[in-house]
């Protein structure tokens, strides 16, 4: 029988139904099994039913007729001087995309693509540039984590995960949500939702449906502009959503205790970096609970957009701490490789 299902697009919750449905013993046998599945896969890191050791022959054999294991090939890894790596990540299919590690003591981070391309047009960005060519499947999600978690070090993992590479993560919603689930399982990958981060570019009912999911991952929004002018300019989503809207819809996010929501802003010179903007951010998100992080745009080659000046960076980041605001800068790991934000661009078929 030809093998029809990769089995890293199953949640734990799908392949016990369908070994209820197809293996004959107890239904909460299948359940045991579903577990191991998943400890052999997601913790052990094996890449064959061969090695999943305490599951019988029998049952290993059943998995073989039904399911394949998919792993991802590094096409290309570039590494930066300040020790993150940009991988470039072959799919199935003939198409590629980015994914990123960035070291850190002690959290690693993955950022990692959602999509082949992405749909929104935003004017600042390069993966924007491409167009949206296809969702990435949940599997081929997890695998760009299973890859760069392969490459490092043995002594090395990794603990976070950020939805900020290529694409708009909840365009590819049910797929993201499958691998969420898959991360955050215990008997998976188990990684704390709370070191997870998903990022948007302000997609309104997707936010909504997103705060009523059992699973709570942070979550971070693009704004990138204070005004509807300014937003619309750099990011035509705003032209469906603008911004009042948009808070509106953060106001009534459901926030666990302690939880924030993260607003990403982009510094550009003389549009984005004064200090009339700094005013309106903290006009426009008053009375929610949130941190800001500033990036300062990065150039990439088509850009009509200039960098801003460090020290208008750094007023404008004093303006906001001196009014009570965290506001990190986010200087982009990976510049000299084009790893940063902004610069992922790949995807023709190789
Ligand atoms: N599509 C999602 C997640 C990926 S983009 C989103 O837009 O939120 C990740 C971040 O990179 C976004 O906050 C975006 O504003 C930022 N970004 C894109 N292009 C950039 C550039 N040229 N310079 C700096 N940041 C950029
Ligand atoms: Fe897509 Fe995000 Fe780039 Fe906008 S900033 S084009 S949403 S990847």
């Amino acid at each position: 029988m030809s093998k029809l299902y990769n089995i890293k697009n199953w949640t734990r919750q799908n392949l016990w139904a369908w070994m209820v449905e197809n293996a004959e013993t107890q239904s909460k046998m299948q359940a045991f099994r579903a577990d191991q599945i998943f400890y052999w896969l997601y913790q052990q890191k094996v890449e064959s039913f061969a090695e999943m050791l305490n599951i019988s022959q029998e049952i290993r054999k059943m998995l073989e007729e039904h399911f394949w294991i998919s792993s991802m090939k590094i096409a290309e890894s570039q590494k930066s001087q300040d020790g993150s790596i940009k991988y470039r990540l072959l799919l199935e299919d003939g198409y590629s995309i980015e994914c990123v590690f960035m070291p850190h003591t002690n959290h690693n981070t993955v950022c990692v693509s959602s999509q082949v391309g992405c749909g929104m047009g935003c004017d600042f960005c390069m993966t924007g540039t491409m167009g949206l060519v296809r969702n990435l499947k949940t599997a081929e999600i997890i695998d760009q984590i299973l890859t760069v978690w392969g490459d490092l070090p043995d002594e090395q993992n990794l603990r976070n995960i950020v939805f900020m590479g290529m694409g708009e993560p909840f365009h590819n919603y049910k797929n993201l949500l499958q691998a969420l689930e898959i991360l955050t399982d215990k008997h998976g990958f188990n990684f704390s939702q709370r070191r997870i981060t998903v990022s948007t570019s302000g997609l309104l009912p997707k936010i909504r449906r997103f705060g009523k999911e059992r699973i709570k991952t942070n979550l971070a929004i693009s704004l990138n502009g204070v005004t509807d002018d300014v937003r619309s300019k750099l990011m035509p989503i705003n032209k469906a959503y603008n911004l009042e809207e948009l808070i509106k819809v953060c106001r009534e996010f459901p926030l666990e205790s302690r939880r924030r929501i993260t607003f990403e802003y982009i510094l550009i010179r003389n549009l984005t970096d004064s200090i009339e903007d700094a005013k309106g951010l903290i006009r426009l998100l008053h009375g929610l609970k949130f941190k800001i992080n500033l990036i300062p745009f990065n150039s990439t080659p088509i850009s009509k957009y200039q960098v801003p000046s460090p020290e208008q960076a750094r007023k404008f980041q004093k303006y906001l701490l001196d009014h009570g605001v965290v506001a990190p800068i986010r200087i982009s790991k990976g510049q000299d490789i084009q790893g940063a934000c902004g610069q992922l661009v790949v995807g023709a078929k190789t």
